[in-house]
C-alpha cells in the first residue's frame, strides 16, 4: 500500500513546509500564466450566470442571488506574492525557530509538528486574514472555500493537461477550464449553497428552489449509487458520500463547454490536430476524460469508495458525460446507448 520512497518524502516537505517548496517550485517550473487564468475564470462565471436562465427549477429569486454569489467568488492564483519577494521577511521568519538536522528526521518530524501547531494557535484569536493562503503552490488540486466564497488555483495545476498557452483551447476549457466551473459550482452544491456570497452561513433561497434543488440532486444519488465498482469487489459508489462532488463535475463540464464554444464563435475554429481524426467538440471531451485518467490499487479502491467525497476517477468521466447530450452529439452515441440514457440528471 505504500507509495514509493521518494514521493512519501515529497509530499511529507511539501505538506509541512508549503511556502519553501512553493517558492522552490514557482522559480523553477511556474511560467507566470496568471493573467491568462484570470480571463479563463471570467469567461466560466459569465457561462456559469447564462445557464442559471437554463434552469425551470430555480425560480426569478433564487437565480438572482445565485447570479450574485457567481460574481462574488473571489480568485487566487498560481502563488502568494510573498514567497518570491526578496525584501519580504515573512518567508524567512515563518521557519526561523526551525532548527532541522540531516541525521533526525523523528525530531526534525517533532519540531514540524510543534510549528504547525503554533501556527493555528495564534490564529485563534485573531481575524481573519483574507490575504491567507489554504495551499501550498507546488499542489496539482484546486479547491473552493464556502467560508470565503473563494476559488483557489495552485501554480502546480498550471500546466499540462490541464492548461499551456502551447495546446490548443479545446484541451485548456476541457481541462483547467472544466475544473473552474467545478469549483465555482462547490459554491452550489449541497454544502456550499448553505453559505452566501459572504461566506457567511445564512439561508439565501425560496422554499420553493430549496425543494427543487433537493429533487434535482435525488437524480445523481441515485444514478452515482448504481455504479458497482469493480476493482472494490463490485461494492457500489455512494451517492450520497459523493455528492457535491459529482454536482461539480456535472456543473464543471457544462459551463466550460459553454464557455469553449463562445470563444469558437469568436475565434473561429482551431485547426484539426495532424494524425489525429477528432474534432475540436471532440477534443474538448477527449481531454476532459484525459485529466481523471488514473489507476488505483485494488485495496486502495476498497478504501477509498468508502471514504472519499469524490466518485472513482472513471465514474466521474462517464456519469457527467451520460448526462450531457452535447457529448452524445459530439460522438454520435444512440439514443439509450449507455452514453446516451433516457434519464438524464442536471442540478446547475
Ligand atoms: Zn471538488
Amino acid at each position: 500500500m505504500s507509495e514509493a520512497r521518494w514521493r512519501e518524502c515529497v509530499r511529507y516537505v511539501r505538506s509541512s513546509m508549503e511556502n519553501a517548496v512553493g517558492a522552490l517550485y514557482v522559480r523553477e517550473a511556474f511560467a507566470g500564466e496568471s493573467k491568462r487564468m484570470s480571463d479563463l475564470i471570467g469567461k466560466i462565471q459569465e457561462a456559469y450566470v447564462e445557464t442559471l436562465e437554463e434552469l425551470s427549477w430555480l425560480d426569478a429569486e433564487s437565480k438572482e442571488k445565485a447570479r450574485e454569489k457567481a460574481m462574488a467568488i473571489k480568485e487566487q492564483i498560481g502563488y502568494p506574492d510573498h514567497i518570491l519577494q526578496e525584501e519580504n521577511s515573512k518567508l524567512d521568519q515563518e521557519y526561523a525557530h526551525l532548527n532541522f538536522s540531516e541525521d533526525r528526521y523523528f525530531e526534525n518530524v517533532l519540531q514540524n509538528l510543534q510549528a504547525g501547531v503554533q501556527r493555528s494557535l495564534r490564529r485563534l484569536r485573531e481575524h481573519v486574514d483574507p490575504e491567507l493562503w489554504i495551499i501550498g503552490a507546488a499542489v496539482v488540486n484546486a479547491f473552493y472555500s464556502p467560508h470565503r466564497n473563494q476559488i483557489v488555483f495552485p501554480a502546480g495545476i498550471l500546466q499540462p493537461p490541464f492548461f499551456s498557452k502551447e495546446q490548443p483551447q479545446a484541451l485548456n476549457f476541457g481541462g483547467i477550464g472544466m475544473v473552474i466551473g467545478h469549483e465555482i459550482t462547490h459554491g452550489f452544491d449541497d454544502n456550499g449553497r448553505n453559505f452566501d456570497k459572504d461566506g457567511n452561513m445564512h439561508n439565501w433561497w425560496s422554499n420553493f428552489s430549496a425543494e427543487r434543488f433537493k429533487d434535482q440532486s435525488q437524480c445523481m444519488v441515485y444514478q452515482y449509487g448504481n455504479f458497482s465498482w469493480k476493482l472494490a469487489g463490485g461494492q457500489n459508489v455512494s451517492g450520497i458520500n459523493t455528492l457535491g462532488e459529482n454536482i461539480a463535475d456535472n456543473g464543471g463540464v457544462q459551463q466550460a463547454y459553454k464557455a469553449y464554444l463562445k470563444w469558437v464563435e469568436r475565434e473561429g475554429e482551431e485547426p484539426q490536430l495532424p494524425g489525429l481524426d477528432l474534432n475540436y467538440k471532440q477534443l474538448f471531451f477527449l481531454n476532459f476524460a484525459q485529466v481523471w485518467c488514473g489507476s488505483y490499487r485494488p485495496e486502495y479502491a476498497s478504501q477509498s469508495i468508502k471514504t472519499d467525497l469524490h466518485s472513482p476517477l472513471e465514474y466521474r468521466v462517464t456519469g457527467s458525460l451520460q448526462n450531457f447530450a452535447a457529448f452524445s452529439e459530439a460522438f454520435r452515441c444512440k439514443q439509450g446507448s449507455p452514453m446516451n440514457p433516457e434519464v438524464k440528471c442536471r442540478v446547475w
